[in-house]
Formats: C-alpha cells, structure tokens, sequence
C-alpha cells in the first residue's frame, strides 16, 4: 500500500505528539518543564512554575504545593487513597504509566482520523520509547 505524503505526514507528527506525551513533564499549560520524580509525598510542585502536581497522575492541581495536597488524598490513581502517605518513585511509575497510556489510546481515538489510527500505532510499537516501557496500546 503506497499512501500520500500528507498522509505519512500527519501519521509522524500524532506520532510525535504522542511521544511527547510519554515523558514526564509539568502539566501546567505553556509550562512543560521537565519533571524529575521525587521520592515520598505524591504532592509536589514545579520548579520552573511552582505548579501543584499530583505524582500519581500527573495533573495540574492548581497553584503550590498546598493545591497537590488537597487533590492526592482523593486522587483516583493513588494506591495510597485517602492518605498522603510516602510512595517510591518505581511505585509511582507504575501508575503514571497506566495514565499514559490511557492518555494515549484516548488521543488515537479522538484525535486521530479513523483512518489513521492502525498506521499511527504500528509506529509507535516499533518505538523504542515504547519498547522500553513496555507500553502496548490497545484501542
Ligand atoms: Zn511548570
Ligand atoms: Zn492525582
């Protein structure tokens, strides 16, 4: 099958997108600083833009640390619900990789012409972002 250059375009630059979306960064919107996981309480802030950030999920909570310490007791990803007890980073890892990947497989769903969406996948498998991970989506 032989397809268009605008269509093996659109296909790297979602491929693309989605790769962005595989690293850890702050999730305020035009912040995107790069995140370095820190051990113990998944309430933390950015460095760059003192944004709360939730460890676990990884959204934006709000301005400060304060704002992550009132989203991760009821965070639906932590595995420490109803608390702020301590977690290691591989534990956290763990979960922010099935966020990512749930992430994902919503964007090819709703972002990705139909059309596209098995072209888009067969290159993100042969990634090695995604080899290394382990990162298999299923839409
Ligand atoms: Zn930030
Ligand atoms: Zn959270």
């Amino acid at each position: 099958m032989i397809y268009s250059p605008a269509t093996i375009n659109s296909v790297v630059k979602h491929a693309e997108t989605i790769k962005g979306m595989c690293s850890y960064n702050c999730p305020r919107p035009g912040c995107s600083a790069s995140f370095t996981a820190v051990n113990g309480c998944a309430a933390t802030s950015c460095p760059t833009c003192n944004a709360g950030v939730c460890q676990w999920c990884l959204v934006f909570c709000g301005e400060g640390r304060q704002a992550a310490y009132n989203h991760v007791p009821g965070c639906g990803y932590s595995r420490r619900r109803g608390t702020q007890e301590a977690a290691s980073i591989s534990e956290m890892n763990v979960v922010r990789d099935i966020v990512v990947k749930a992430r994902i497989e919503d964007y090819i769903r709703t972002k990705v012409d139909i059309k596209l969406q098995s072209l888009v996948l067969e290159r993100l498998q042969r990634d090695p972002i995604f080899q290394k991970r382990g990162i298999v989506i299923i839409l």
